[in-house]
């Protein structure tokens, strides 16, 4: 008998092994883990993927496995299978796959228990007094009303959040045998109880996505959910939720950006009083494990998180949803680079249940499969309340390019403090200025690693490479003709918010980028003065962007829009219309029409403009159609085999050679082309190159990489560092 062992190594099959002598073969489940003996002297923790009668390696070559690490498999059969079925897919080594699945501590070896708590429940004597307790002790009531809603018990913690100075009650309540120390579940994961916020009354629209739904709660339904910022998306997922949860079933939301996003957990929080397992990332590797277990054991019933959440498993899945689909935060981009939003499809599929793709602005991709009737395309038209959509104006820069705010930005700004209202500025670039150069020889200050200039940043007078890190001090003079006029050019969040000092110095501006909010609360600290009305202008990068709701914002400025409008990649226009419908989606929430600002130097693109005048599904059947002409997802199926080495003719020698071997493989189906430098050639004092794989036919695509991998490992040799990246977000 054979155990079939996955490995985190990079390799692309299981390793054979024998039983440990002795053991109970009823105990050899597949998806327990097992330490083995690896290499020379060391050892390793694999899992059991299946027992085999032979094995090709010679058997008195294999070795003994060591030790069974689980009594009961910590992978269920279906995350196995579905784990198995995305290696396949994205042609990457198993082990590796299950290890970017699993929490860390059950890569290490850690123990698969859950853990209890200290807490309290309500005594039948308690559940007796409930009823006649004096008005007056009303503290002593809401402690008992809160046991008798959680008849499980509470968390001493999650009493002590929920009410405060609790202690001398609960002291009060033990003495007089109302209730009584309980172990709870590890209810850290479970925040206060808060107020619970009920239904809202549906509209039209949101009541038939909301129905349409719920009659197909026993199957695969996927759903795209396509509706603008504030027509009640979520509303409706909490509301097809509380139909999953009455089926005992369990909820599965993704979302893109968990830390930035407070607001959509809290409304989960406060709509179900039910634990949840929240995957953000402060918590420990303890607390994550705990969270990964409540899910796999049913004991949470809604579990929300970022990507890699897409891997929990679940004791009794009832429904996917994925929020802000159209993210490319769902796309790991090292390592193991899957789709977290495309393996939810995945999942659903195998488990049988609905999933909802949820965007105001959807991806062209899943757009494509609405369009072939593979999804439901819900759509909520308009918004929930009462606001209206936001005007649009766009300014042209060519007349007044010396300006980094124009006159009607500056115009609209100063209207609008006037009114007290605030004020957001979109800039997609962090730091002061994104290069520093010589005007009388046209020097520029660039990375010594990477090809790449150097961002100046104000606050420690430092130029900064934001791609390797590498940080050194500004030059005062240029190193090449030693003139000592040394200009900034361009504008980053740090820059515009000097301006704006200068020119509105009455205006309390707040600026929000990855180096304003690195503290650990620092984005809460600062979401809080915005919505305490401590702001007068926001400046801020695409972290701005992300699902926040600032109700008093009635004005966006975009500083800079043309980077989007022409990029070497095809999918720079649509994330480029994503992301300015969704910074315009923070302006108007309430009753106050919003305004939106546009600066660029290429007023009359035609897709901005068609954005703009006719909104972003006219622009998306447009860049559809330019899609299609070019070939190009969701038309046609891409695979891209990137290369890196420390000189620079390596890369392109290997995929070079990685191509001739790729045609000889295949007939006409598989487009190959390149290789090329990549859009960065040097990164971190690596050179880059790469190949890209096309074809209509997704099976034949795959057909050919099944056969063409293992030949690329003798190929690249020891100097180059190479990896495959199936459906690829970025070119
Ligand atoms: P989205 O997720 O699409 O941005 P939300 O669900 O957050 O939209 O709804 C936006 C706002 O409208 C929220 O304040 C929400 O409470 C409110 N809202 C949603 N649905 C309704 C409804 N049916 N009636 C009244 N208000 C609603
Ligand atoms: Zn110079
Ligand atoms: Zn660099």
């Amino acid at each position: 008998m054979i155990l079939q062992i996955a490995i985190p190594k990079p390799v692309y099959t299981h390793f054979d092994y024998l039983p440990p002598p002795g053991i109970e073969m009823s105990r050899l489940q597949p998806g327990i883990r097992l330490r083995v003996p690896f290499g020379k002297n060391q050892s390793d923790i694999g899992i059991l993927l299946a027992i085999a009668e032979n094995s090709a390696i010679a058997s008195h070559k294999l070795k003994f496995a060591e030790v069974i690490l689980d009594n009961t498999p910590i992978l269920p059969p279906d995350i196995l299978q579905l784990l198995q079925w995305a290696s396949d897919y994205y042609h990457h080594p198993i082990g590796e796959v299950i290890s970017t699945a699993l929490p860390t501590l059950l890569n290490q070896g850690h123990p698969a228990i859950i853990q209890t708590m200290q807490g309290w429940k309500l005594t039948a004597s308690g559940q007796e007094q409930l009823a006649s307790l004096a008005k007056t002790a009303h503290r002593q009531q809401a402690v008992l009303q809160l046991l008798q809603e959680h008849p499980h018990g509470l968390s001493h913690v999650t009493l002590s959040n929920s009410l405060s100075n609790i202690v001398p009650v609960l002291r009060t309540l033990e003495k007089k045998n109302w209730i009584t120390p309980h172990l709870v579940e590890p209810t850290h994961l479970v925040k206060a109880v808060q107020s619970i916020s009920l239904p809202l009354p549906l509209n039209a629209a949101q009541t038939q996505a909301v129905n349409r739904v719920c009659q197909h709660l026993n199957r695969f339904y996927p759903c795209l959910l396509d509706g603008v910022t504030g027509s009640g998306k979520t509303e409706v997922y909490l509301q097809i939720i509380q139909q999953v949860l009455n089926q005992n079933r369990q909820a599965l939301v993704l979302i893109p950006e968990i830390n930035l996003t407070p607001q959509m957990v809290n409304r989960f929080q406060q709509r179900f009083s039910v634990p949840l397992a929240i995957f953000h990332s402060k918590l420990t590797p303890h607390e994550r494990l705990q969270a990964w277990l409540l899910a796999k054991e049913g004991i949470a019933p809604i579990v929300i998180g970022t990507r890699s959440a897409v891997w929990t498993p679940l004791a009794r899945p009832g429904l996917f949803i994925v929020d802000e689909e159209h993210d490319p935060a769902y796309k790991q981009q090292d390592g193991f680079r899957y789709s977290a939003r495309d393996m939810a499809v995945v999942r659903a599929q195998r488990a049988q249940v609905p999933i909802l793709l949820g965007s105001a602005t959807p991806s062209l991709d899943s757009l494509y499969n609405a369009q072939q009737q593979r999804y439901q395309h819900l759509i909520l038209p308009e918004r929930a309340g009462t606001a209206v959509h936001p005007r649009f104006q766009v300014v042209d820069m060519r007349p007044q390019s010396r300006q980094s705010l124009s006159w009607q930005l500056v115009q609209a700004i100063t209207l609008r403090l006037a009114k007290q209202q605030q004020v957001l500025l979109f800039i997609n670039r962090r730091g002061y200025a994104p290069t520093l150069m010589c005007y009388h020889c046209g020097w520029v200050a660039y990375c010594q690693h990477c090809d790449a200039p150097l961002t100046y940043h104000q606050t420690n007078q430092n130029l900064c490479c934001h791609y390797c890190g590498a940080t050194r001090l500004r030059d005062t003079r240029c190193p090449d003709c030693h003139q000592e006029q040394l200009f900034l050019l361009g504008q980053g969040t740090q820059r515009i918010e000097e301006q704006l000092q200068q020119q509105f110095s009455q205006a309390r501006i707040l600026r929000i980028d990855s180096d304003s909010t690195r503290g650990k609360n620092a984005m809460h600290t600062l979401l809080e003065h915005i919505h305490g009305g401590e702001v007068d202008i926001l400046v801020g990068t695409q972290m701005l962007a992300k699902g926040h709701h600032f109700p008093k914002v009635t004005l966006v400025g975009v500083i800079n829009i043309d980077s989007g409008l022409y990029n070497a990649d095809f999918r720079a226009p649509e994330r480029m219309a994503q992301l300015l419908v969704q910074v315009a989606g923070r302006a108007g929430r309430a009753e106050e029409p919003g305004e939106v600002i546009i600066q660029t130097y290429h007023p009359d693109h035609p897709l901005l403009n068609c954005l703009i005048r006719e909104g972003y599904p006219a622009f998306a059947q447009v860049a559809l159609q330019e899609r299609q002409l070019a070939q190009f997802p969701p038309y046609t199926r891409l695979a891209l085999l990137r290369a890196e080495a420390n000189q620079v003719e390596l890369p392109l020698q290997f995929l070079q050679a990685a191509k001739e071997q790729a045609l000889q493989l295949t007939a006409q189906e598989v487009q190959l082309w390149g290789p090329v430098p990549a859009p960065m050639a040097r990164r971190a004092g690596w050179y880059r190159a790469q190949l890209l794989l096309q074809s209509t036919q997704r099976e034949v695509l795959h057909r050919l990489l099944s056969q063409w991998l293992p030949c690329l490992a003798s190929l690249a040799g020891r100097k180059v560092r190479w990896s495959l990246d199936i459906d690829p977000q970025e070119l």
